[in-house]
């Protein structure tokens, strides 16, 4: 069961409940009038929120790995070299 937020519209008290999956209204937790579903956007995930520091920092990371893995590849093409090697 999903835990959504809601809120009263008699008394403004919101509160989370543990409801079953789609219930849009349930009695407030403060007055027992009917209390709404609160649809709020679920937030992005934190790892495509990035600020630009952090976008350049994993781009240099990025940059730094295709540079290894290239060496490692020529490493490999010279201990190993095959017909594809000229
Ligand atoms: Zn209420």
């Amino acid at each position: 069961m999903p835990i959504y937020e809601f809120r009263c519209d008699s008394c403004a008290a919101r509160f989370e409940a543990l409801v079953d999956a789609g219930t849009d209204s349930t009695p407030c937790r403060a007055c027992g009038e009917v209390a709404a579903r609160v649809l709020s956007a679920p937030a992005a995930p934190m790892s495509l929120v990035k600020g630009g520091g952090e976008k350049r920092r994993q781009e240099r990371r990025n940059a730094q790995l295709r540079e290894r893995a290239r060496a490692d590849f020529k490493a490999a093409r010279r201990r190993a070299p095959g017909p594809r090697g000229r």
